[in-house]
Parts: C-alpha cells; sequence; structure tokens
C-alpha cells in the first residue's frame, strides 16, 4: 500500500495552493483528482488583494501579473466598489482567467514536487487513531495510507459527504449563464453590466477577440445538471440586452446558480474540507476562489506542523474556528448582492438607497475591505491592535540587505521580527524553525485596512500564513513564550 502524509482530494485551486504549501514544510502530498486531465474551463475571472499579498509572499504573484488585468474597482451588486484607496501593494482586482491561475499553481506545485494523479477519485476511506487509509477508484483502483486526507473535491464534495458531514444553507432562486464567444459586431465598452426586467447582464472583454457574456435571470431556477445549449444562451442574452452582438464560436457555455451552503465542520477526525467543498455561493463580487486559496494557506502550515510535530494538536482546530466565520461573511455578502441584483422597483429603490451610501468613504471602506479580505482578524488571545491581523509588506532594513516583510515568507516559516534595536530573546528549544530577523523600519506607524494606522511594534511574531500572532509595543517578551507555546509549541 502507498504511504504518504497528506491525500488532497481535488487538484482545483485551494487543493493546488495547499499542495504547494505542504511541500514547502517538507510534508508528503498526494494530489488526486477524478478527471482525466485538467479542463482548461475558468469560471473565476479575477483575484482580490489579500490573494495577491499571499502569492506575493510565496513569490508567486510576479508570474500573474503580466498575463492579467489591473482594474481600480470591483463591485457589491453591481454597484462599482473602488479600491484604489486601500493600504495594500495591490490596490485593485486583477482580472486573470482561473486556468491561468491553475497553470501557475500547478507548475508551482510541481516545481515542489506534487503532481497531480488523474482520474483518481476519492470513493471511501477509513480513518482510525494512527492514520487513514483513502480508497482511490477509477482507472487504477488502489487504497493510499496517510496521516491526513483534506477535501479540496469542490461543492459536490465526495470528501464531505463520506464523512457525513452536513452542508446547510439556501437552496437556487436564480440562474446565472455564461458564454464565452467571439462577438461579429461587438460594443464600443468593453466591460460593463446592465439591468433588464428579468435580471442583468454583461460583457467582459477578457482579450481582444473573445469575451465573456453573462445573464443573470431572477425568474428561472435551472436544475444543477440541466444542460444549457448555446441557442438558449443566445435567447436569453437577446431577450435582456435585445441584441446578441453576433455571438458565434463558443468556447464554453455553462449555468450556475446562488444555492448558499456551508459545511457545519470542516473536520471530521483525520478529514479536513477546503475552498468550494467547505462553502458555496453566488458569484457575486469574485470571492469563491479567493476563499479557497486562503483555506489552504491557513491550513496548509497548520496540517504541516501537526506532521512535523512542531505543534499541539489543538492547532488544528483554529481552522474551522478561523475560517468558518470567514466563509459564513461571504455567504452572507453574496444574498446580500443576490438581493440587490433582482429586478422590480423594490430592488431599485434598495440600490439607489445602496449607491448613495456606496460614496461614504466608511461604507466603501467596510464593503471593500469584506471583499478583499484585507480586514480579517482572527482572534490570536493577544491584545496588541495587530495581533490576529495581516502583516503588512513593511519595509526593512536588516544587517545583509534592505528588504520587504512579503519577500521573508518564501519558504512559509514563522517569523520573529525584532524592529528598531529590540534584542533577541533566547527561544527555548524546539523553536529552532522560526526564523529571528532583527531590522530597522523607516515607517513610525503602519497603516492596518481595517483598523487604521498603528505605531510600529518593537517585535512581531508572525505565522507562516503571514498573520500577526504577537506583538508589542515596548521592546521586551511579556507574553512571547506563551505565544510560541500555542502556535508554535512542539508535541511532546
Ligand atoms: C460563474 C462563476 C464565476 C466565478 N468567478 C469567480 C471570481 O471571479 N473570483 C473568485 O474568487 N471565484 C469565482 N468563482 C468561484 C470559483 O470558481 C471557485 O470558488 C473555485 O473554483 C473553487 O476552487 P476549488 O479548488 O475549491 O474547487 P474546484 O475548482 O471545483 O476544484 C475541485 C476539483 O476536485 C475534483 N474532484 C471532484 N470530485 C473528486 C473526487 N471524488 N476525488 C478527487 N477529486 C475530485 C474536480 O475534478 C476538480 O478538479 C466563480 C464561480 C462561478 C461558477
Amino acid at each position: 500500500m502507498a504511504t504518504t502524509d497528506v491525500v488532497i482530494a481535488g487538484s482545483g485551486p485551494t487543493g493546488l495552493m495547499l499542495a504547494a504549501e505542504l511541500r514547502l514544510a517538507g510534508v508528503r502530498v498526494s494530489l488526486v483528482d477524478g478527471l482525466p486531465a485538467r479542463t482548461g474551463e475558468s469560471r473565476a475571472g479575477g483575484i482580490h488583494a489579500r490573494t495577491m499579498e499571499i502569492l506575493d509572499q510565496r513569490g508567486i504573484l510576479n508570474r500573474l501579473l503580466p498575463q492579467g488585468r489591473q482594474m481600480q474597482a470591483g463591485h457589491f451588486g453591481g454597484l462599482a466598489l473602488n479600491f484604489a484607496d486601500f493600504d495594500t501593494d495591490h490596490p485593485y482586482l486583477l482580472a486573470v482567467l482561473q486556468s491561468i491561475m491553475e497553470r501557475e499553481l500547478e507548475g508551482r506545485a510541481d516545481e515542489l514536487g506534487v503532481n497531480t494523479q488523474w482520474s483518481s477519485p476519492v470513493t471511501g476511506f477509513r480513518q482510525d487513531e494512527a492514520g487513514i487509509e483513502v480508497e482511490i477508484g477509477g482507472v487504477r483502483p488502489r487504497t493510499i495510507r496517510a496521516a491526513y486526507l483534506v477535501g479540496c473535491d469542490g461543492g459536490r464534495s465526495a470528501v464531505r459527504k463520506l464523512a457525513g458531514i452536513d452542508f446547510v444553507g439556501t437552496d437556487t432562486t436564480a440562474t446565472g449563464m455564461i458564454a464565452d464567444v467571439e462577438l461579429a459586431d461587438p460594443p464600443a465598452q468593453p466591460f460593463f453590466a446592465r439591468r433588464g426586467a428579468a435580471g442583468d447582464y454583461s460583457v467582459i472583454g477578457f482579450e481582444p477577440d473573445w469575451y465573456r457574456l453573462v445573464v443573470q435571470r431572477h425568474d428561472l431556477v435551472l436544475p444543477r445538471g440541466a444542460e444549457l445549449s448555446f441557442e438558449d444562451f443566445r435567447a436569453n442574452f437577446l431577450e435582456l440586452a435585445g441584441t446578441d452582438y453576433g455571438m458565434h464560436s463558443p468556447r464554453w457555455v455553462t449555468h450556475y446558480g446562488d444555492a448558499a451552503r456551508q459545511a457545519v465542520h470542516y473536520r471530521a477526525g483525520r478529514v479536513f474540507l477546503a475552498g468550494d467543498a467547505a462553502h458555496i455561493h453566488f458569484p457575486a463580487g469574485g470571492q469563491g476562489q479567493n476563499l479557497g486559496i486562503q483555506d489552504a494557506v491557513n491550513l496548509g502550515w497548520k496540517l504541516a506542523a501537526a506532521v512535523n510535530r512542531t505543534a499541539p494538536e489543538t492547532l488544528l482546530d483554529t481552522y474551522e474556528s478561523e475560517r468558518h466565520p470567514i466563509a459564513a461573511r461571504v455567504l452572507r455578502n453574496t444574498r446580500a448582492q443576490t438581493a440587490l441584483m433582482r429586478p422590480g422597483t423594490h430592488a431599485d429603490a434598495l440600490r439607489d438607497v445602496m449607491s448613495d451610501l456606496i460614496e461614504l468613504p466608511e461604507v466603501r471602506h467596510r464593503l471593500g475591505l469584506m471583499i478583499t479580505a484585507l480586514d480579517i482578524d482572527y482572534d490570536t488571545k493577544c491584545d496588541h491592535p495587530l495581533a490576529g491581523r495581516r502583516m503588512p509588506d513593511a519595509a526593512l532594513i536588516t544587517t545583509t540587505c534592505v528588504t520587504r516583510f512579503f519577500q521573508l515568507c518564501r519558504r512559509a516559516h514563522p517569523i520573529l521580527l525584532l524592529l528598531d534595536g529590540t534584542p533577541a530573546p533566547v527561544l527555548p528549544t524546539g523553536f529552532e524553525h522560526i526564523d529571528v530577523v532583527s531590522a530597522v523600519t523607516p515607517a513610525t506607524a503602519w497603516a492596518i485596512p481595517g483598523a487604521g494606522r498603528i505605531p510600529t511594534p518593537a517585535a512581531v511574531l508572525v505565522r507562516p500564513d503571514g498573520y500577526v500572532a504577537w506583538a508589542t509595543g515596548e521592546p521586551g517578551a511579556d507574553g512571547l513564550a506563551e505565544a510560541l507555546t500555542t502556535w508554535f509549541g512542539a508535541t511532546a
């Protein structure tokens, strides 16, 4: 029987990111997918600021930036949401196709030694105190023994069903339809969305010669497996838009609904769920792929620490306690966006009110920071205002170089950053995997999205996912020992 440390079911963006995170920590990974090969299809068309920061931390973003288009605004329920003044190096939406994301993440996983095993669906598992045996079906049925199994196998997750984890939420009330096409008679504007009598339609010019056309109907619910032909799509688009722009040569036609569901638990013993396997929702505001990648980065270092015995087992429970509320608020905001997008007099009035409110910087920031996930504030049991927030990409001068914080994060190690002459504490045995960095920073305060300007700390302990575990404003190490044990303490 083959053995590994972690079996990942699903080679979408979530599974690929998780595989790379685990490999950075030296964990053995089997990445399996039920499909015979990658489809090259792109549901998602963009990523947001926090995802870009995470990819920047791992040195992957520079591969994506030239392949995407930077757009200053995203949207909330179709109302423009400008990110330009957000405190990040990436105050924009990067319009980049999911197929490109997957290609780059796959290249990265490959460099780190993981290749997807295709035609390998997970069909069952048995777990006990010592490990888990994962049954793989398909053309080469086999069993893989591992320490953990992670279901990154999408909205219809077999792993979630096999684990008996309920997926609760609301059913579909509206239907979105997509066609990636060429246009004989394209509109003058390459990007726009309009409201019609039964819903809305949009045109997105992805590349010079092809467009994504979208129709969202609120008077129709298509069952999940129903076929949507190109001619059906054309008829629906024509009905709402009054023109078909001469659409032809479809590359992909599909439909989706606004069902919003979330796994009640993200863990069942040695089994975890991440990405769409853990949560589905209407793709309003473009958040799903971002959520999945960020689930993977939150889970990756914790699972690696459990395998490598560099953290207490209880650390694994913080995956659900931290990530479940984040997806729950995405479900909430996408339901709110669906309500805003409905046609009719009442929704029109609501949109008018929201259009006014969104002009207020505070409202725009609140909604934008939620959509971009820049405002995440995990409970790390430390009362410094930086604790739980994402560490900014601070400019730093060390004894050997001028750098930025994100460049220190390439290897996904925990980092104890000592600033402006704070003496290095002697770390107890068992904490050798923590990078201790002494540096000077030119800034007297850091602008933290959602928290305002915070005076630069004297020392800060940053987790491998880029979130602050502990910080202090005064030179000294009050609370550091406790934080080290909570987050990075070795298992007996
Ligand atoms: C129309 C539309 C537009 C969207 N736009 C955006 C956007 O702009 N931005 C954004 O962030 N998100 C967007 N999303 C959401 C995004 O596409 C998903 O959230 C994302 O694909 C989830 O990634 P994942 O890896 O979790 O799951 P998936 O991408 O679904 O990958 C799951 C993988 O698991 C495999 N699998 C299934 N069953 C098994 C099994 N039993 N064993 C092994 N493997 C299995 C599948 O073959 C698949 O490869 C959009 C979604 C839709 C529908």
